[in-house]
């Protein structure tokens, strides 16, 4: 991470930077998926096997569980997006006003689908 920072001057990502950036992203979110697998499933009403407590704690978890689940999605149909835009030459630009995104947000976020004064 810290490497990114040390490049050029602060300068923006090239492409073949935020695909690997994009790439290192979506490798994370596969990995964190991997290791939440069932995580989310829903709870047994078997209560022999565990008390009420530890239910309520269950459910708990299963809905944190889910939460990180649509939050993960969201960001891979993010990275999709900004995949989509990196093959048509428009990463980096903003696609609601079509003016080029400050390269330092770029670099913070390569999924940044729209400049700081677009995005809300
Ligand atoms: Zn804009």
């Amino acid at each position: 991470m810290a490497t990114d920072f040390d490049n050029a001057a602060g300068a923006g990502l090239d492409a073949k930077q935020a695909l690997a950036r994009l790439d290192a992203l979506e490798a994370a979110l596969q990995a964190e998926t991997a290791a939440a697998a069932g995580t989310a499933d829903p709870v047994a009403l078997d209560q022999t096997r565990q008390g009420r407590l530890s239910r309520m704690d269950a459910l708990q978890q299963q809905q944190m569980a889910l939460e990180a689940q649509r939050r993960r999605q969201l960001q891979l149909a993010r990275i999709g997006g900004a995949r989509r835009r990196l093959a048509r030459g428009e990463w980096g630009l903003c696609t609601q006003c079509a003016e080029a995104i400050d390269p330092r947000r770029m670099q913070v976020d390569p999924t940044a689908s729209r400049c700081l004064e677009c995005s809300d």
